[in-house]
């Protein structure tokens, strides 16, 4: 019979039904699972040592010879094998308690390799050297040496899969299969990059001749997850960005206009992510550009330039946000921004009453309204928009491929802009959105001070709460965010916004005016609060995470957050955003008491740094690329060998790689295997 890499794994010797069910835990199957599931760690027992020279306490390898065997019942329930083996420099004991079925294992005169570490015991006036329970390997004709005297892998395992076969099993699909693999990787940039052949890393994967084998394995292999998910990623950009799409005129005179209206300069990140994006707009290819800038750099600002752009060149803008209030808020920050142009803007949100509704949808359809600004609604398919030049879409780092190409449907290719405050480290924004192009605001507008961040118990809240009455008499406002809405039995430890919000306005906060708002809260009444916090008419607004993104009140200058150990760094950072976004000094007040270790390492990060990016990459490192992105995501759970913290540098030159594959207009004809390889990664976004 023919083998193949996708044969059961049950049929490489050594393994059998039992065992390849047991093998399926791991999501082994096939044989070619069985030559990818690669080792955790390894264990270096590569250095044979001699027995003589060896100190007492050390872990070592040595080459010996059995001389004696000796096995003794102690007691009723303790049996003892003692084997003596030579090296020539001197004996040593293996020693087993209980395993009474090894004493046919070994035989006078047959060769080991054993490891283990070395315990000296006092024998009548001699002193005996010893190891327990060694790891053993018989040296012969048959098989090659899998468990010591080399570097030795390590393996993930499950319930009665044992590292010892387990090692066997690896070896000898490797002796079977490894001929099948086919390096995929084009010779070329193998040549380049100095990479060993596919069979050749594979192998030092498992069983590498020394450290510089298995890191070039290693290496290789990496590189070859990365490349391939680039060069898929470029595929797509290449695809949306062929399409002749929307040229827009620039309209210098409304520019003009506007800018002069602002009443603050652009700083220079904005100048330069503007002008990335208009060149995009003026060319006849597609935007596509991803515009990253932390909470309150201002990319609202620029959005704002860009919608102006198409609405002066006749074509509709279009707005998205994640939340109503966030639809709200902006379409007022629009109407503001505009004010002077003559722009019908409208606001759809899934609140809209449908009769007010469908006069709006009929008004976008004629091509009456310029600039609609509001939430998924405006995606749904019945509204069909007259002309689309450019939508926008804010907050929503997790805007996927498929819903991307799906917008194109909605127009002639319009240009897209999404925004997102969510720091990613740049190559690692480059291999979970390869097919955008990326706009990075790296700079505050000026005179923005840094924001007080603390962390105090729950014992010292006479303190926060005179601390904050004492800024509400200043004329400030402030946020305390709760992580749940209401108590639950199941977490009593956890503070609820209608719980505080009560105690709070009937107790010491009596003489402010408070707020309450949450996601249950109906939304016209959310927006008649959030329009009265924005009119300064209430003092504290008492939330849950609902006003996570973008609410941009600039006098609210205290943000207080219960439970904080509840929340993950990049959420606290986001709710922290929501202040320090005018000129006054701004705090934030952490309130928790000692929690894990994690959540305490979380908040000291908090205090410590006010840099988005910073936290990101803190946060990245603490919860690992899953768990960070969201899971099921970007391909990153493909990722069996390459790490997004550690190989950024083999990220970068993977993208340069692929970009030189995919500048060749027929690479899919030159290249037919990395055609193949690519038709099959899955969109998982
Ligand atoms: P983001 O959307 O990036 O969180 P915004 O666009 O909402 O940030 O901007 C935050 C605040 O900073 C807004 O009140 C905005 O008017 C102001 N702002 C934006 N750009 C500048 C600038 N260049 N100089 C001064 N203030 C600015
Ligand atoms: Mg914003």
């Amino acid at each position: 019979m023919k083998l193949k890499l996708s044969d059961e794994v049950q049929f490489v010797k050594g393994v059998g039904p039992k065992w390849a069910e047991r093998l399926s835990k791991l999501e082994i199957k096939t044989v070619r699972d069985l030559l990818y599931y690669f080792p955790r760690e390894y264990e270096d027992r590569s250095q044979i040592s001699q027995i003589k020279y060896t100190a007492v306490g050390e872990q070592a390898n040595f080459k010996v010879e059995v001389l004696k065997i000796d096995y003794q019942k102690i007691r009723s329930n303790l049996d003892l094998l003692r084997v003596t083996f030579s090296d020539g420099s001197d004996v040593v004991n293996g020693i087993w308690y209980n395993q009474s079925y090894l004493r046919d294992q070994f035989n006078v005169g047959d060769k080991y390799i054993i490891s283990g570490k070395l315990s000296e015991k006092n024998w009548r006036k001699y002193k005996r050297k010893e190891i327990n329970n060694p790891v053993y390997e018989k040296l012969g004709s048959d098989a090659s040496v899998l468990n010591t005297g080399r570097i030795v892998p390590v393996y993930s395992l499950t319930e009665g899969i044992t590292l010892r076969r387990l090692r066997r099993v690896v070896a000898n699909a490797l002796k079977s299969y490894a001929s099948l693999l086919k390096d995929q990787l084009p010779e070329s940039i193998r040549k380049k990059r100095n990479f060993p052949g596919l069979k050749t890393s594979i192998l030092g994967m498992h069983f590498p001749e020394n450290e510089k084998h298995q890191k070039s394995s290693r290496r290789r292999l990496a590189f070859e997850e990365f490349f391939y998910l680039q060069l898929y990623a470029l595929e797509e950009k290449k695809k949306y960005n062929d399409l002749s799409g929307i040229q827009h005129q620039f309209k210098e005179k409304e520019s003009q206009d506007f800018l002069e209206d602002l009443g603050f300069e652009l700083t220079d990140a904005q100048k330069q992510v503007y002008s990335e994006i208009r060149k995009d707009m003026e060319s006849k290819k597609t935007m596509s550009r991803l515009l990253q800038g932390d909470v309150g750099s201002g990319k609202t600002v620029v959005a704002a330039l860009a919608l102006l752009q198409t609405v002066a060149n006749g074509f509709q803008g279009i707005f998205m946000a994640p939340t109503e209030i966030l639809a709200e808020q902006h379409f007022l920050n629009f109407k503001e921004l505009l004010n002077d142009f003559d722009y019908e803007i409208h606001l759809l949100t899934g609140s809209v009453k449908a009769s007010e509704r469908r006069q709006i949808e009929a008004e976008i359809e004629k091509g009456k309204t310029d600039l609609i600004i509001g939430t998924h609604a405006l995606f749904q398919e019945s509204l069909n928009y007259n002309n689309p030049g450019l939508i926008v879409i804010d907050e929503q780092h997790r805007f996927g491929v498929e819903q991307r190409h799906s917008l194109k449907q909605k127009g002639d290719s319009p240009d897209l802009l999404i925004m997102t405050a969510t720091p990613i480290p740049r190559s690692m924004a480059m291999l979970i959105y390869g097919d955008l192009d990326l706009s990075v605001i790296d700079e505050m507008p000026p005179g923005r001070k840094k924001i007080a961040t603390f962390w105090r118990r729950e014992n010292r809240r006479k303190q926060i709460y005179a601390f904050l009455k004492e800024k509400i008499e200043t004329g400030r406002q402030a946020y305390i965010v709760c992580p749940l809405i209401e108590k639950s039995e199941e977490m009593p430890e956890l503070i609820s916004a209608e719980e505080l919000y009560n105690d709070l306005q009937s107790g010491i906060l009596r003489d402010y005016k408070l707020a309450l708002i949450h996601s249950s809260i109906p939304a016209d009444e959310k927006k008649e609060i959030m329009e009265k916090f924005r009119d300064g008419e209430i003092d504290v607004l008492v939330a849950t995470t609902v006003i996570e993104v973008g609410v941009d009140v600039s006098n609210a200058s205290i943000m207080i957050i219960e439970n904080a150990e509840r929340f993950g760094l990049a959420q606290l950072h986001q709710l922290r955003g929501r202040v320090g976004r005018g000129r006054h000094q701004s705090y934030c007040i952490l309130i928790s008491n000692p929690p894990g270790e994690d959540a305490s390492h979380r908040l000291e990060i908090m205090c410590k740094s006010n840099n988005g990016f910073l936290i990101a990459e803190e946060d990245l490192k603490m919860r690992g690329p899953g768990e960070f992105f969201g899971t099921k995501q970007h391909g990153i759970d493909d990722l069996k060998v390459a790490s997004l913290i550690d190989d950024q540098k083999l990220l970068v030159e993977a993208r340069d790689e692929a970009q030189n594959i995919v500048k060749d207009e027929n690479w899919q004809q030159k290249y037919k295997n990395l055609a193949k390889i690519i038709s099959k990664i899955e969109l998982k976004i």
